[in-house]
């Protein structure tokens, strides 16, 4: 059996992995031309149901490199008002194990980590195009440079843009959730670490501001320092051994992005970058403390990206057949409950369980595909309905708009400082937090 996966992304790399691991042969063919490019990075939080996944899918020394390279886990998820005032302050969990921990990691560095050991499987360079189903059962997908390939499996983890998707399932729709954000990275030095609270330096921080502004703020802190080398002895021999951290751009940072409904930014802000979109940020953020205005001041203008936030409208199941789609390319969601990572990684670890079932002989392809869809497709759209209704990820939030949002913003903050004081509210919204998360009992 030979599987073809379009996208060499977070779910696509992850089902390489198994695969590779299970002795079945995959082609991975990426739209970038090297493992250097795409290194855009921002903070992606991995939790136990992605942890489960990588652990299944990747080599157990790959997997420990993984946990290696993760940053500092958090340890408060904080309110904070647009004046820095904190509101709430929960504390979190403790590391508890490899699969039952949250995780920080910069998506560059994952995107490492899941490169590694891969070259023999993963082809850059391969734009993909469109695809062909034989009679014989097999299936060709055609790239921008003239190649193509041809396998028993097709798997679309070309993400929110999908090509294969847009052949495949040409009535799925991708739509705007109506909200932008500006995404920021600042380096973390003593100046910059000295503009934060203890809490705010150790944990997530989540920005309830006045008109209609929100924002979060997370410190990444990892093993290595700013020439790269390892900061505790323990974690030398890992990290030294680690081909990727030589591709790695990540160095300790403060990861700080703001967000509200389209109409609060300027017309043409997706074609800002740089210097003027960190004006942008200072326009719209004119009313929050100058500490924190002075990280977006400070932040990398390379790095600032804005960003038009995507969700997808719910498809009904079809019938299956030798093409399959996994995360963003079919449940594209908003970051509201920072998932879409994960459910892209739990795809990647459902499908491969599938197919390795069919290689075996245990069941057919077919009947593989038809288990792997009958199972993704309810959760994969649950989560995306979560996650438009979390955290103002939906331009309809009542918090952007005139008047109610006054009400909404002041529901808001008491929801979380009256969670954070109430013993037997916090233990509910932490146990919660942690369940939907995929934390073991
Ligand atoms: C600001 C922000 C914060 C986020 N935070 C979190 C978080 O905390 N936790 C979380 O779980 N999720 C988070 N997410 C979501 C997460 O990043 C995505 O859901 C996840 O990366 C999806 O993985 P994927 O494998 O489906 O797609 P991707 O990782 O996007 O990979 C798709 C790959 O396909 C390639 N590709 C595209 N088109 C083609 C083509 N035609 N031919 C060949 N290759 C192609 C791309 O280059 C890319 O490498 C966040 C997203 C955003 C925007």
């Amino acid at each position: 059996m030979k599987v073809i996966i379009i996208g060499g992304g977070t779910g696509g790399m992850c089902l390489a992995h198994g695969l590779r691991q299970a002795g079945i042969e995959v082609a991975v063919h990426e739209r970038y031309g090297s493992r250097r490019d795409g290194l855009y990075g921002y903070r992606v939080g991995i939790d136990p149901t992605g942890n489960r996944a990588l652990r299944q899918c990747l080599p157990p020394r790959l997997f420990d490199t993984f946990v290696a390279t993760c940053a500092r886990t958090p340890r408060h998820f904080n309110v904070l008002t647009q004046s820095k005032h904190v509101t709430a302050s929960i504390p979190l969990r403790d590391d508890v194990d490899d699969v039952n921990s949250e995780r920080s990691v910069s998506r560059s560095t994952l995107r490492q980590i899941l490169f590694t050991g891969m070259d023999d499987v993963i082809h850059f360079g391969k734009d993909f195009t469109h695809y062909e189903q034989h009679e014989n059962g097999t299936v060709t997908a055609y790239f921008a440079d003239g190649t193509h390939d041809t396998g028993d499996l097709l798997v679309a983890a070309d993400g929110t843009r999908s090509a294969l998707r847009r052949q495949f399932l040409p009535h799925a729709e991708i739509k705007e959730a109506g909200i932008t954000s500006i995404a920021t990275k600042t380096a973390l030095t003593p100046e910059t670490r000295a503009l934060l609270s203890a809490e705010t330096a150790n944990g997530i921080s989540l920005i309830f501001g006045t008109k209609g502004l929100l924002g979060m703020l997370h410190v990444m802190e990892f093993k290595w320092d700013a020439d790269g080398n390892p900061k505790n002895p323990e974690d030398a021999a890992l990290l030294q051994d680690w081909s990727g951290l030589q591709f790695d751009n990540s160095r300790d940072y403060i990861n700080l992005s703001v967000w509200s409904s389209h109409e609060h930014f300027p017309e043409g802000i997706e074609q800002q970058r740089g210097a003027e979109l960190i004006a942008t940020a200072l326009r719209v953020t004119e009313n929050w403390h100058p500490d924190l205005r002075r990280l977006f001041e400070l932040s990398d203008p390379e790095a600032a990206f804005p960003l038009r936030i995507s969700t997808s409208v719910p498809v009904e199941p079809w019938k299956s057949t030798n093409i399959t789609l996994l995360g963003d390319a079919i449940h594209t969601m908003t970051p509201g409950q920072g998932v879409g990572a994960n459910t892209a990684l739990r795809d990647a670890a459902l499908l491969c369980q599938e197919i390795i079932a069919a290689d075996r002989g245990r069941k057919t392809l077919l009947a593989a595909v038809e288990g792997y869809e009958a199972e993704m497709l309810p959760y994969g759209f649950a989560r995306v309905a979560d996650s438009l209704d979390n955290n103002g990820t939906s331009g309809d939030d009542p918090l952007y708009k005139p008047g109610v949002g006054r009400l909404a913003l002041f529901a808001a903050r008491t929801y979380f400082s009256l969670t954070a004081k109430i013993p037997a509210l916090r233990r509910k919204f932490l146990e919660d937090l942690y369940t939907y998360r995929g934390a073991d009992a």
